[in-house]
């Protein structure tokens, strides 16, 4: 546990939650501050602040309690689809630097994308681009 990390004490039970699902390695519960009804977090218990320094076994386990989280919501809510989100630092909207993934349930047709202001690619620049970070 990490002091001062609210999803720490959240963890821990110092803090309430409106837990949804938990394990020995995660716990799940609702946002406080809902984009949409049954908006979740699922967060290892152990503290890693992102996606970068979350080990690779931790990360796979996670990965497969937010898809066993989501199928649930999907049928308990029911919702008729859902968006994942994990944000990472705070130029990206992270604002609680525990690593957490949300799952979104989304509702109806055409409830409106969660947007990102995409501009339209210039294609030299993107295969610039793309020679200069090519893995
Ligand atoms: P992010 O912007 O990805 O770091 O998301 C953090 C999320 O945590 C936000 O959606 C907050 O509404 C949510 N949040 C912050 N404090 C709590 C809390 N005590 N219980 C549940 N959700 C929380
Ligand atoms: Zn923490």
């Amino acid at each position: 546990m990490k002091n001062d990390c609210i999803f720490c004490a959240i963890a821990e039970g110092e803090i309430p939650s409106f837990k949804v699902y938990e394990d020995d390695l995660v716990l799940a519960y609702l946002d406080i501050n809902p984009f949409s009804e049954g908006h979740t977090l699922v967060i290892p218990k152990n503290h890693y602040t992102g996606l970068l320094d979350t080990p690779a076994d931790v990360l796979k386990e996670i990965i497969l309690r937010v898809q066993k989280v989501a199928a649930h919501l999907k049928a308990a809510l029911p919702c008729d689809g859902f968006n994942v989100l994990q944000n990472n630092g705070a130029a990206a909207g992270q604002t609680v630097p525990h690593v957490h993934f949300h799952i979104v349930p989304r509702y109806g047709a055409g409830g409106g994308e969660i947007a990102f202001a995409n501009h339209e690619g210039k294609m030299d620049a993107l295969a610039a681009l793309a020679e200069r970070i090519r893995m």
